[in-house]
């Protein structure tokens, strides 16, 4: 069978931008899924922009524009080189707050999306489905399904929360017409929505867990938008995220260890306790996150002081809102020997934690898929986590019966709630003690198959379904 062709629409790509889940995603997904599968996405400062132009336009929302296309990472890239828009000092999305004409930089990402679709590129490469990902595309099914550009498309929302919120005023600056202005279109609480726009008109929706798909459908996750997730749960879908098993692999670790030498992680341990100058007898969890009140930075104060009692350690590396930041600060002061902070975003350091933690927090409120739980699993660092979204599907609770029949992976706590974020920890230090018990969790979920294959197979069904609907 000829390889189905599919251009990905996103504005985050790894390596090359990213803030959080989604550049992984949109990274990964091209190099596991058996089709000819193209990313087109902003040409930010930082990228090189060596290739083949293979479209211009004098004039794309205010200033001249060009695709060029490289292959490079195994990956084929579609740089939107827009200087007037992307050629900027500072974030993807703003330097410190976000910038104003953000509806307009990436309706311009997603006109040019449906523009390839359009097969306006001189190469001749036409897509037969459109993958739109979050607000910042969600007006690329738009322009398709409003131009009459005969493409289908599926919509993947990585966070409801981002919704892309415009003025009604830049309706026309953004070439939406007048009569896609209404709750049945663009239109979200008097304002525009181009994630809503996207729910609206694509064929397909997906998010990025079972779980999550069915939250949206409620008011407490749906973020005002459960009214068309409901209406569209025929064509949503929840498709767990894989992770990269090459670069998320304890055998690349400064001291590589396997499920079947766990006990070289140790030395990671050791070397990070060392670094972080931390002592105690108890387990050393770790955090690795935007600081956001959705991941649920602000229940640790309530629920530290009672872990580090009982000789828990924790180690944390993340960046966001600055009053989050300096309530992680006052606790590293208070408990400097349990506790140590790193401020700031870095990879590197974010893998020795992996590497040398004993379980990874994740006591999110709502968590879409969650990435930082399945880099626990592979590298042997027990996740605790709240039982939203993702964090449910993947991490299997070690109550009696899950350690009894050998099923456990990790430790799941109710949502938004202090008190159980300190009961989870309590188990945690109690579990840690029973090393026997411990180990055999640890070593199941090095054993889990985390990779792309399986979401990948799921993708592709997912598009020839569409592509079978549209020639019935
Ligand atoms: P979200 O996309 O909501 O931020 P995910 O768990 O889906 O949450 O993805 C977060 C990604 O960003 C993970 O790859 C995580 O390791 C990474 N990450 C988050 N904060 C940092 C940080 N301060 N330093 C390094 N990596 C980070």
């Amino acid at each position: 069978m000829a390889q189905l062709k599919i251009l990905s629409v996103a504005s985050e790509c790894v390596p090359w931008a990213k803030t959080g889940g989604l550049a992984d995603v949109v990274g990964a997904l091209p190099k596991s899924i058996s089709a000819d599968m193209r990313v087109l996405m902003p040409a930010y400062p930082s990228i090189d922009l060596q290739g083949r132009t293979l479209w211009r336009d004098p004039d794309l929302f205010g200033g001249p524009a060009r695709i060029v296309a490289s292959k490079r990472d195994g990956l084929s890239l579609l740089l939107l080189d827009a200087p007037h828009l992307f050629d900027r000092q500072g974030g993807l999305y703003g330097d410190g707050a976000d910038w104003p004409d953000n509806p307009l930089r990436f309706a311009a990402l997603s006109w040019a999306g449906a523009q390839v679709a359009a097969g306006q590129l001189s190469s001749g490469w036409t897509p037969q489905i459109v993958h739109a990902h979050d607000w910042q595309a969600g007006l690329t099914p738009a322009y398709l399904k409003l131009l009459d550009i005969p493409v289908k498309s599926v919509l993947t929302i990585h966070n409801i929360a981002f919704q892309g919120l415009a003025s009604r005023d830049q309706l026309a600056a953004l070439r939406l017409p007048e009569q896609a202005y209404t709750p049945q279109g663009v239109e979200y609480y008097g304002l525009i929505s181009t994630l809503k726009a996207g729910m609206v008109y694509a064929d397909a929706i997906t998010t990025v867990s079972p779980q999550y798909a069915l939250e949206l459908r409620s008011a407490e996750f749906g973020m005002g938008l459960e009214g068309l997730v409901q209406a569209r749960a025929q064509d949503m879908h929840g498709i767990l995220n894989g992770i990269d098993t090459q670069l998320w692999d304890p055998q690349n670790a400064e001291f590589a260890y396997s499920a079947a030498s766990l006990h070289k992680k140790k030395r990671a341990r050791e070397a990070l306790m060392a670094e972080c100058g931390l002592r105690g007898e108890g387990p050393l969890a770790i955090i690795v996150s935007r600081l956001t009140p959705q991941k649920g930075i602000d229940l640790l104060a309530h629920a530290l002081p009672d872990f580090f009692e009982a000789g828990g350690m924790l180690a944390v590396l993340g960046s966001g809102e600055p009053s989050l930041q300096q309530a992680l600060q006052q606790l590293a002061a208070q408990y400097p020997t349990q506790m140590s902070l790193r401020l700031g975003y870095d990879e590197a350091w974010s893998q020795r934690l992996f590497a040398g933690g004993d379980a990874v927090l994740v006591p999110s409120r709502f968590e879409p898929c969650g990435l930082t739980q399945l880099y626990g699993l592979r590298f042997g660092t027990v996740p605790v986590v709240a039982r939203t979204g993702g964090l449910a599907d993947t991490v299997v609770h070690a109550n009696h019966a899950a350690l009894s029949t050998g099923a456990a992976t990790g430790i799941v706590h109710e949502h938004s709630s202090g008190d159980a974020l300190r009961e989870a920890l309590l188990q945690l230090s109690a579990l840690y003690r029973d090393q026997p018990t411990w180990k055999a969790m640890q070593s199941r979920g090095m054993r889990q198959d985390l990779g792309w294959k399986a979401s990948s197979e799921q993708y592709l069904s997912l598009y020839r379904q569409l592509l079978r609907s549209q020639t019935l």
